[in-house]
């Protein structure tokens, strides 16, 4: 049985389809812009799932295309959720995948060379008071995810600035760091439509996690990235998840931008207090019960907001010798 596929049109040519994934936030926005004239892109892949594929080729077959008809990919960030059928669409069209040249080598790091990288992600979370058992189920964890992501063979750069035409317009392509290094936005000004991938949400603070591989200080760029979105004060944004469309974006930076520095004035409450390693103020932080998987993301965007703190000389820490971790000070 095939349901109806949700697609929604934003502007002239463009469409955005709500693509089922396995995660909490249960569908991610897939782009789809098919001119009369020009390149048929698609912005953002979702992950591999039987049920995703479905959905895009519904989305597709609504707008009269197949996969083979791609000619263009344009990744918003290289999380999973939107870089998964990537390497998919190059194959069986031939498309070119684009990203920000900030995010292309993040992106291979994460998918290419994860074996290299991985004791040095581990030893960083170990070094931050991970427990054991977390750490042990973290390479399985993640090996499991990868079956669902097909990395493009080969990426080609975007940069900030340059231009890319979309529906018969012209748009500025736009760094918003935080949520991944290389997060990147594409900004039409004449409609004052942003599409925004997980830079903001409306519903869910984006994850802002400082790891092994992230640039040092991932709550800095997005506060910063946070500023630049109130500035744009855009009218609509397509976003990544509980879209696919919102507005409401400069008010909603802002009430990110104080739900942080509320987490940061927590942090510096807590060190002073009684300090400690990053895991133990994770727990403070979000002691809510969560899953392995769910205290490794408290802990590295504890981690951002501590180390932001600490770039910052708002704290301080020293190395336990004896118990081999980072420890936090007031
Ligand atoms: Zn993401
Ligand atoms: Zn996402």
């Amino acid at each position: 049985m095939t349901t109806a596929p949700l697609l929604t049109p934003v502007t002239g040519t463009l469409h955005a389809l709500q693509v089922p994934i396995p995660y909490p936030m249960k569908y991610v926005t897939v782009l789809i812009d098919a001119p009369a004239h020009g390149p048929v892109t698609m912005i953002d892949t979702a992950l591999d799932t039987p049920e995703a594929r479905q959905a895009i080729e519904d989305g597709l077959a609504a707008l009269g295309l197949h996969w083979e008809g791609i000619d263009r990919v344009i990744i918003t960030h290289h999380h999973p959720d939107h870089y998964g059928l990537a390497g998919v669409v190059e194959e069986r069209s031939g498309a070119r995948v684009h990203m920000l040249d900030v995010e292309i080598g993040r992106g291979e790091r994460y998918w290419h060379l994860w074996e290299e990288w991985l004791p040095g992600h581990l030893k960083f979370m170990r070094d931050h008071g991970l427990p054991a058992e977390s750490l042990a189920s973290m390479g399985a964890d993640n090996r499991r995810g990868r079956d669902r992501v097909h990395p493009a063979s080969a990426v080609q750069p975007l940069r900030e600035g340059q231009s890319v035409e979309l529906a018969g317009s012209e748009w500025e392509v736009l760094w918003l760091p935080g949520h991944a290094d290389g997060h990147l936005g594409l900004w039409n000004e004449h409609e004052s439509l942003l599409i925004a991938g997980d830079a903001i949400l409306p519903r869910i603070s984006p994850n802002v996690g400082l790891y092994a591989y992230t640039r040092p200080d991932p709550l800095g760029d997005y506060l910063q990235t946070l500023g630049k979105l109130e500035l744009l004060n855009p009218d609509r944004a397509v976003v990544g998840h509980h879209g696919p469309v919102m507005t409401g974006v400069q008010a909603r930076a802002r009430e990110l931008r104080a739900h942080h520095h509320e987490r940061l004035d927590f942090i510096r409450a807590e060190v002073a207090r009684r300090p400690g390693d990053a895991y133990a103020l994770s727990l403070a932080m979000f002691p809510r019960d969560l899953n392995m998987s769910g205290r490794r993301f408290a802990l590295a965007e504890t981690l951002a907001h501590a180390e932001h703190l600490r770039l910052l000389g708002g704290v301080y820490r020293t190395w336990d010798e004896t118990r081999e971790v980072w420890v936090y000070h007031g």
